[in-house]
C-alpha cells in the first residue's frame, strides 16, 4: 500500500517536473527579454542549394562573429536577421561571397554558385570577413534604410574603407584580391572633386575606363593612412566624421 502510494507520488512529481521545465524556460526568456542574437532565412537558387551542413556552419560562424563584434562594439543590435542567398554572379575577386546591410537589424549575405570550390569554400574563405564588414556597417549607420550619411563617393569610400579595414584586422585576411600597385593619392583627389551625385556603380564597382572598386580600395588606403598618421585604432576612427578622417589621412 505504502509502496503503491510512493510510486504514485513519484509519478506525480515527475509529471510536474516535465511540465514545469519548459514553462520555466519560456518564463525566463520573457523576464530577461533575451532574443536569439541571429535568425536566418535561407533561399536557394535554381542551380544550387544550401545543404544542412552549410546551414549549420553558417549559423555557428555568424553567432560567434556577432559575439566577437558585440565585445568591440556594444551598440550592435540585440538581434539581427540574416537573409542568406545563392546568386550566379562571379564573386571570385572578393573570395566567393558578398553582403549588404539593409538595417541595423537586417543583413543580406549572398554566396556565388560559381565560386571555385562551391559554397563550402566560400564559407571558409569569406564568411567571417563578410560578417565583420556588414556588422560594422550596422553600427556605423551605413545601411540601405535609415542611412545616417548623405550622398557622395567620398563618404561611401570612407565608410566602406572603415568596414573593410575593421574586417581585415578581425578576420586576419585581405578584403579583396585587387592589386595595391595603383596611385591612391591621385584616386583620392579624383574622388574629392566628384559631384555629390556621381555614379555610384561606376565609382564603387566598375568604372567605364576599366578600373574596379575605386571607392572601396581608395577608402581602405585612406583609413590605413589616417590610422598611421594619428595612432588611432579602427574603433576610434569608426566613431569619427568623414571630414575628420580625410583630414587625418592628409586631405
Ligand atoms: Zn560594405
Amino acid at each position: 500500500m505504502w509502496s503503491n502510494n510512493l510510486n504514485c507520488l513519484k509519478k506525480i512529481v515527475l509529471i510536474m517536473i516535465l511540465f514545469f521545465i519548459p514553462c520555466i524556460s519560456v518564463l525566463a526568456e520573457e523576464v530577461t527579454g533575451s532574443k536569439p542574437a541571429a535568425t536566418f532565412t535561407f533561399t536557394n537558387n535554381i542551380e544550387s542549394e544550401f545543404l544542412d551542413k552549410h546551414k549549420t556552419v553558417i549559423k555557428t560562424i555568424t553567432e560567434n562573429t556577432i559575439a566577437k563584434v558585440r565585445k568591440l562594439m556594444p551598440e550592435l543590435a540585440e538581434s539581427i536577421h540574416f537573409t542568406v542567398l545563392i546568386i550566379n554572379r562571379d564573386l571570385s575577386i572578393v573570395n566567393g561571397m558578398t553582403g549588404r546591410a539593409d538595417k541595423p537589424t537586417e543583413i543580406e549575405i549572398s554566396f556565388s554558385s560559381i565560386y571555385q570550390g562551391g559554397i563550402d569554400k566560400a564559407i571558409e574563405d569569406s564568411l567571417e570577413f563578410t560578417l565583420f564588414h556588414e556588422l560594422h556597417h550596422t553600427v556605423r549607420g551605413w545601411t540601405i534604410y535609415g542611412n545616417k550619411f548623405g550622398p557622395g563617393i567620398d563618404t561611401a569610400a570612407i565608410n566602406e574603407g572603415l568596414a573593410d579595414t575593421f574586417a581585415e584586422i578581425q578576420a586576419g585576411q585581405a578584403a579583396n584580391n585587387y592589386t595595391d600597385a595603383v596611385n591612391y593619392d591621385a584616386w583620392t583627389k579624383e574622388i574629392l572633386t566628384l559631384p555629390r551625385n556621381a555614379n555610384y556603380g561606376e565609382w564603387m564597382f566598375r568604372h567605364p575606363d576599366g578600373r574596379e572598386a575605386i571607392g572601396y580600395r581608395t577608402g581602405s588606403y585612406l583609413i590605413k593612412k589616417a590610422m598611421k598618421n594619428s595612432n588611432k585604432n579602427i574603433l576610434e576612427l569608426s566613431k569619427m566624421t568623414i571630414s575628420d578622417i580625410y583630414e587625418l589621412a592628409g586631405y
